[in-house]
């Protein structure tokens, strides 16, 4: 089970949500959720049948600020010897395809393309040595930023924390190695992020230590693990997505309010 998707089927009135394994262009019905031993309904559909969701929903997203040195200076500092956590709420997610929506109350909101990673199990103080036993799998993130409110705010729960901020897709890839993965970001087909992962200050292993050290993680926690250079700003009808080589790519449209 390589590819792990979230959807839904069926007629809206009477939809059905599920987790299912992608397999070529067919998706394999999960019975009940994807975390421990995962065994398959026997029903397998369309992959061009069904609708993609946000592949997890979190309790809890826990993002990492400036841990790509030359991001950190686009911002205008120097990396920070400790990564910088803070937290977005739930009701930010959404899927791929869904609308990122313009709030009223910023004049500048900006992509910021990351790979998340998705907790497997209930944790807490883990050895970096044994991150990865915790890992459900990775998928592509934006951590939307209202960029005005984050600098006149002075800490980051509005600028990050509105409805629609946290796009996350298109599915978990449990078996892709995250620590030298290219990831781009586009704006309207244009490339304006282009990195690899290998220049992540604090990697996958060490941002979980650091995490759990302070909260409980639960199955399907999301930690995102910053954003690369050139972020910058978009507006409503722009197509921005995020590409993870091994994983997929994430693509979600602006929407005015
Ligand atoms: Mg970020």
């Amino acid at each position: 089970m390589v590819r792990i998707a979230r959807f839904s089927y069926g007629e809206a009135a009477s939809a059905n949500f599920a987790f299912g394994a992608i397999d070529g262009d067919q998706i394999a019905v999960i019975d009940g959720h994807p975390f421990g031993d995962v065994s398959l309904t026997g029903t397998r559909l369309p992959l061009s049948g069904v609708r993609l969701l946000p592949p997890i929903l979190p309790s809890k997203i826990v993002a990492i600020g400036k841990n790509y040195a030359d991001h950190a200076r686009e911002m205008g500092g120097e990396p920070p010897a400790e990564p910088v956590l803070f937290l977005k709420p739930s009701t930010s997610v959404i899927g791929p395809g869904g609308s990122i929506v313009y709030p009223s109350l910023s004049q500048q909101v900006d992509f910021e393309g990351e790979l998340a990673v998705v907790i497997g199990r209930l944790c807490r103080d883990v050895p970096v040595d044994r991150a990865t036993d915790v890992v459900l799998g990775y998928t592509c993130a934006n951590d939307v930023t209202a960029r005005d409110l984050q600098r006149s705010d002075g800490q980051w729960s509005r600028a990050k924390g509105f409805d629609t901020f946290c796009p996350l897709g298109p599915w978990i890839d449990t078996e892709v190695d995250p620590s030298d993965l290219a990831i781009t970001t586009t704006v309207n087909g244009e490339t304006k992020q282009d990195a690899r992962t290998s220049l992540l200050l604090h990697d996958v292993g060490e941002l979980i230590a650091f995490a759990s050290a302070v909260m409980t993680l639960l199955p399907g926690d999301v930690i995102l693990t910053g954003t690369p250079a050139g972020v910058g700003p978009v507006v409503a009808g722009d197509e921005v997505s995020v590409t993870i080589e091994g994983i997929g790519t994430l693509t979600n449209t602006v929407a005015s309010r």
